[in-house]
């Protein structure tokens, strides 16, 4: 490897870039590395993502600002590559660049009425109550006495359990005030969690499933009679340990007693894939085919059933952005890769590399494995006489974008963490909130 400076640029300040930076930065010392991000705020998911009453996960954002705020590696918040910054002007700028812009855009569910009022993805959702600005002003309806919520992920569950809380049991949480206040009016008396496929099948875990178990005002219904008796031989060890303990929550539920006088109920439903949302301008209730699971797949007999469903919420997975300049796999909604390879010196890792499976440890051994793929290439660099951050500063400062640094970012999170008054922070949810706050 030749001396001159090594500019790395890395798109998506989420775990998935924090975790490139990191390991670039300890095994190339002296190499310049610029994590850019669409928003004013780092951490993608982290932020995001993360469900605002699992404040555990989220302290994995303190080795994220460590390395941030390292010699060497810049944040460049409030960057929008594609608008304000093209990846061919990246690729001009950096030796090494890293794609890491997660899966942000919601699958269709791809059935009738799933354009009616009241219908949303879980991305939308999610990024609604958790205060990111492109989407604080979703302003979903919760007005009604029954919400029904598609996908057997941790993400549903995000979102069923979330709307369980009562609001002192969103008092730790960092949930932002306008999804509080929205939590706090609505007056949903049923949840319908809905799987196509069987419990055995349900992509959640046991943990994320218990807590239903631990809210006040909630009742946890399941019909025993849709449970299992055993998990089939065909199961691998893994398998057969999520479903084993899935179960175990899923019977206890089903056995539980002196469920009645609580307001909301929960119900797990299972083996019910939907098959169209009916209303007029909003939605009223979702048709559901009752399947089986054959050798994994679920197998409709052809008999519906219908719940009720004032809002509709589908969480059954997300899709990445293309970006224009960069090759998109249109069939798995990734950015194309081998492996994180995308083209001689653009490199990817993370949900827009694998598509949107896996937690934040994961995504680190995803990020790991990219990082060693770039080093092994980079053995054979030749000097390229790139200018990285210089170039693309000079761009910046010509178009009239103002990127927001670490010590922006620092200012943003200190306004924050004081307004929390005992929660552990209020978000500024508008963009030019953060970005006045991060100029002080
Ligand atoms: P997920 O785990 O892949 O779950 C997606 C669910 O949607 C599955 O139950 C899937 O059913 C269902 N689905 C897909 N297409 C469907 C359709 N057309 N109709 C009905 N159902 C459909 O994804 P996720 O919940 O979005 O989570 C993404 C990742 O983030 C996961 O790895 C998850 O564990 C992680 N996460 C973790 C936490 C946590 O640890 N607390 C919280 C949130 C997210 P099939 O299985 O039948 O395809």
């Amino acid at each position: 490897m030749n001396q001159s400076p090594l500019h790395i640029g890395i798109v998506g300040a989420g775990p998935s870039g924090c975790y490139v930076a990191d390991a670039l930065g300890r095994k190339l010392p002296g190499a310049r590395i610029d994590v850019f991000d669409r928003l004013p705020t780092p951490f993608g998911l982290v932020r995001g993502g993360v469900a605002p009453d699992h404040q555990g996960t989220k302290n994995i954002a303190r080795q994220f600002e460590r390395t941030l705020g390292k010699e060497g590696v810049r944040f460049l918040g409030n960057v929008a590559i594609g608008r304000d910054i093209s990846c061919d002007e990246l690729k001009a700028a950096y030796d090494v660049l890293v794609i890491t812009i997660g899966a942000l855009e919601d699958r269709p569910l791809g059935i009738a009425g799933e354009n009616l009022d009241a219908v949303y993805g879980s991305g939308r959702f999610v990024a609604w109550y958790n205060g990111i600005p492109d989407g604080r002003d979703l302003d979903p309806k919760l007005d009604g006495k029954s919400v029904a919520i598609v996908g057997n992920g941790n993400v549903a569950l995000d979102i069923a359990r979330l709307l369980g809380k009562t609001p002192d049991e969103l008092a730790s949480s960092d949930l932002c005030a306008h999804a509080r206040a929205a939590f706090a009016a609505a007056r949903i008396e049923d949840i319908w969690l809905i799987g196509r496929r069987g419990p055995l099948e349900a992509s959640f875990t046991t943990a994320e499933l218990a807590e239903f178990g631990e809210l006040s005002q909630v009742a946890t219904l399941v019909d025993a009679a849709a449970l299992p008796q055993q998990v089939p031989e065909q199961f691998d060890a893994e398998q057969r340990k999520l479903a084993e303990k899935n179960l175990d929550v899923l019977k206890a539920y089903a056995a539980r007693g002196n469920q009645a006088e609580r307001p909301l109920r929960i119900h797990f439903l299972f083996n019910a894939a939907p098959i169209e949302i009916r209303g007029e301008q909003r939605a009223r209730e979702l048709v559901l085919a009752r399947t089986r699971s054959e050798n994994g797949r679920a197998v409709s007999g052809g008999e519906t059933f219908v719940v009720p469903a004032d809002t509709v919420i589908s969480a059954i997975g997300y899709r990445s952005t293309p970006l224009p300049g960069l090759p998109f796999d249109d069939a798995r909604g990734t950015v194309a890769n081998a492996e994180g390879r995308v083209e001689p010196g653009v490199y990817t890792a993370g949900w827009c590399k694998r598509g949107p499976q896996g937690v934040v440890p994961a995504n680190r051994a995803d990020s790991l494995a990219v990082a060693e793929l770039i080093l092994a290439d980079l053995a054979t660099r030749q000097a390229s006489g790139k200018r990285g951050g210089a170039l693309i500063d000079s761009m910046l400062a010509q178009r009239g974008v103002q990127p927001v640094d670490f010590a922006g970012w620092q200012k943003i999170n200190a306004v924050e963490v004081a307004a929390g008054q005992g929660r552990p922070r209020e978000k500024l949810t508008r963009r030019e909130e953060l970005l006045a706050a991060s100029r002080g």
